[in-house]
């Protein structure tokens, strides 16, 4: 099959993936707002016309999907970690092109080929590309959660599209616990993998306490309203709680899709999902339909610009009924 109908039919598929979600929540969005939703808020050390990396610490940059200018090679967003004996990658993006752009980046930047892919969970956008790490003398060891494995190759309609290279690169894995914390350890510093339930059943929280930085996959979106396909609402809110309070104290955090956050983002994306509840509640009190309730739902003025397509508001709604049922 030839790669663009690989690429139409990946995007079919995941028409309530995050792809779809993307393109979908800034169609309506006027153009400044389209512009302003990346905004680097740390120097910005390399440019492609999908994506861009900004240094966010000490060898750590993230990688800020910018799939808006047309360029639809990554939407999500990811990084890298490197220390004294390693090199942490996190995502495995859209396309195979997006993580082989980042592995490039890491062995500029550092010195060496990634050592270590982590996936935050099995969206198409988040995993696809996985298998371009491997295009390497120096194979990565890819850490996932067995339900995110599972899910990634057994065809939710929001996982990737199942291929040969895709099979062979979820073949060996490391399998992380999904009770507690794992480590990767990088020599001079530690990377932990923190297992957490809210954006899907299976999340992975990737942190560097000591760099006080950390990667979030899509338990948070930044300026744009959240993809609730998978969404278990009450979870995602007890994540979010605790991901604000890290924030306030000094923290960076590379959400899984907008621009780097900072406190003040984080407070809006918490004001953006209290208000989603409340409304969620209310119109289920009341005894309307998730349809009913998202066409009277607007985003309060206070918590600034977010992107937010109906169809988007529409799910979120339908998440919050299956949870109050
Ligand atoms: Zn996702």
């Amino acid at each position: 099959m030839d790669s663009s109908r690989t690429s139409r039919r990946a995007f079919l598929l995941s028409a309530s993936g995050c792809v779809a979600h993307v393109l979908f929540s800034a169609a309506c969005a006027p153009r400044s707002t389209r512009a302003r939703w990346t905004a680097p808020i740390n120097p910005t050390v390399r440019t492609a016309p999908f994506a861009r990396l900004d240094a966010i610490g000490a060898g750590a940059w993230a990688l800020v999907s910018t799939p808006l200018g047309g360029d639809r090679t990554t939407f999500a967003n990811g990084g890298i970690i490197a220390g004294r004996t390693g090199v942490v990658v996190v995502e495995g993006f859209y396309r195979d092109a997006g993580a082989a752009w980042l592995a490039q980046q890491a062995r500029e930047l550092t010195g060496r080929w990634p050592t270590h892919v982590v996936l935050t969970h099995y969206h198409v956008d988040h995993a696809s590309g996985v298998s371009a790490y491997a295009d390497n003398a120096v194979r990565p060891q890819l850490h996932v959660t067995a339900p995110t494995r599972a899910a990634a190759l057994g065809g939710t309609p929001v996982a990737p599209t199942r291929s040969e290279a895709l099979t062979r690169a979820f073949a060996d894995v490391v399998l992380t616990r999904t009770d507690r914390e794992s480590r990767i350890d990088l020599g001079d510093r530690v990377v932990t993998l923190e297992p957490v339930h809210g954006h899907t059943n299976s999340d992975l929280i990737v942190h560097d306490q000591d760099a006080a930085i950390t990667f979030s996959g899509d338990l948070v979106w930044n300026g744009m309203f959240p993809n609730y396909v998978d969404a278990q609402p009450v979870a995602l809110h007890a994540q979010v709680d605790r991901l604000v309070s890290m924030v306030s104290k000094r923290q960076l955090l590379v959400p899984g899709h907008g621009a780097v956050a900072d406190a003040d983002a984080m407070r809006r994306y918490r004001g953006l999902l209290e208000s989603l509840e409340q409304a969620a509640r209310a119109g289920f009190s009341a005894g309307r339909s998730p349809q009913e309730a998202a066409a009277s739902y607007v985003v309060p003025a206070a918590l600034g610009e977010w992107m937010a397509g109906k169809p988007a508001v529409e799910r979120a709604m339908q998440a919050w009924w299956r949870a109050l049922r």
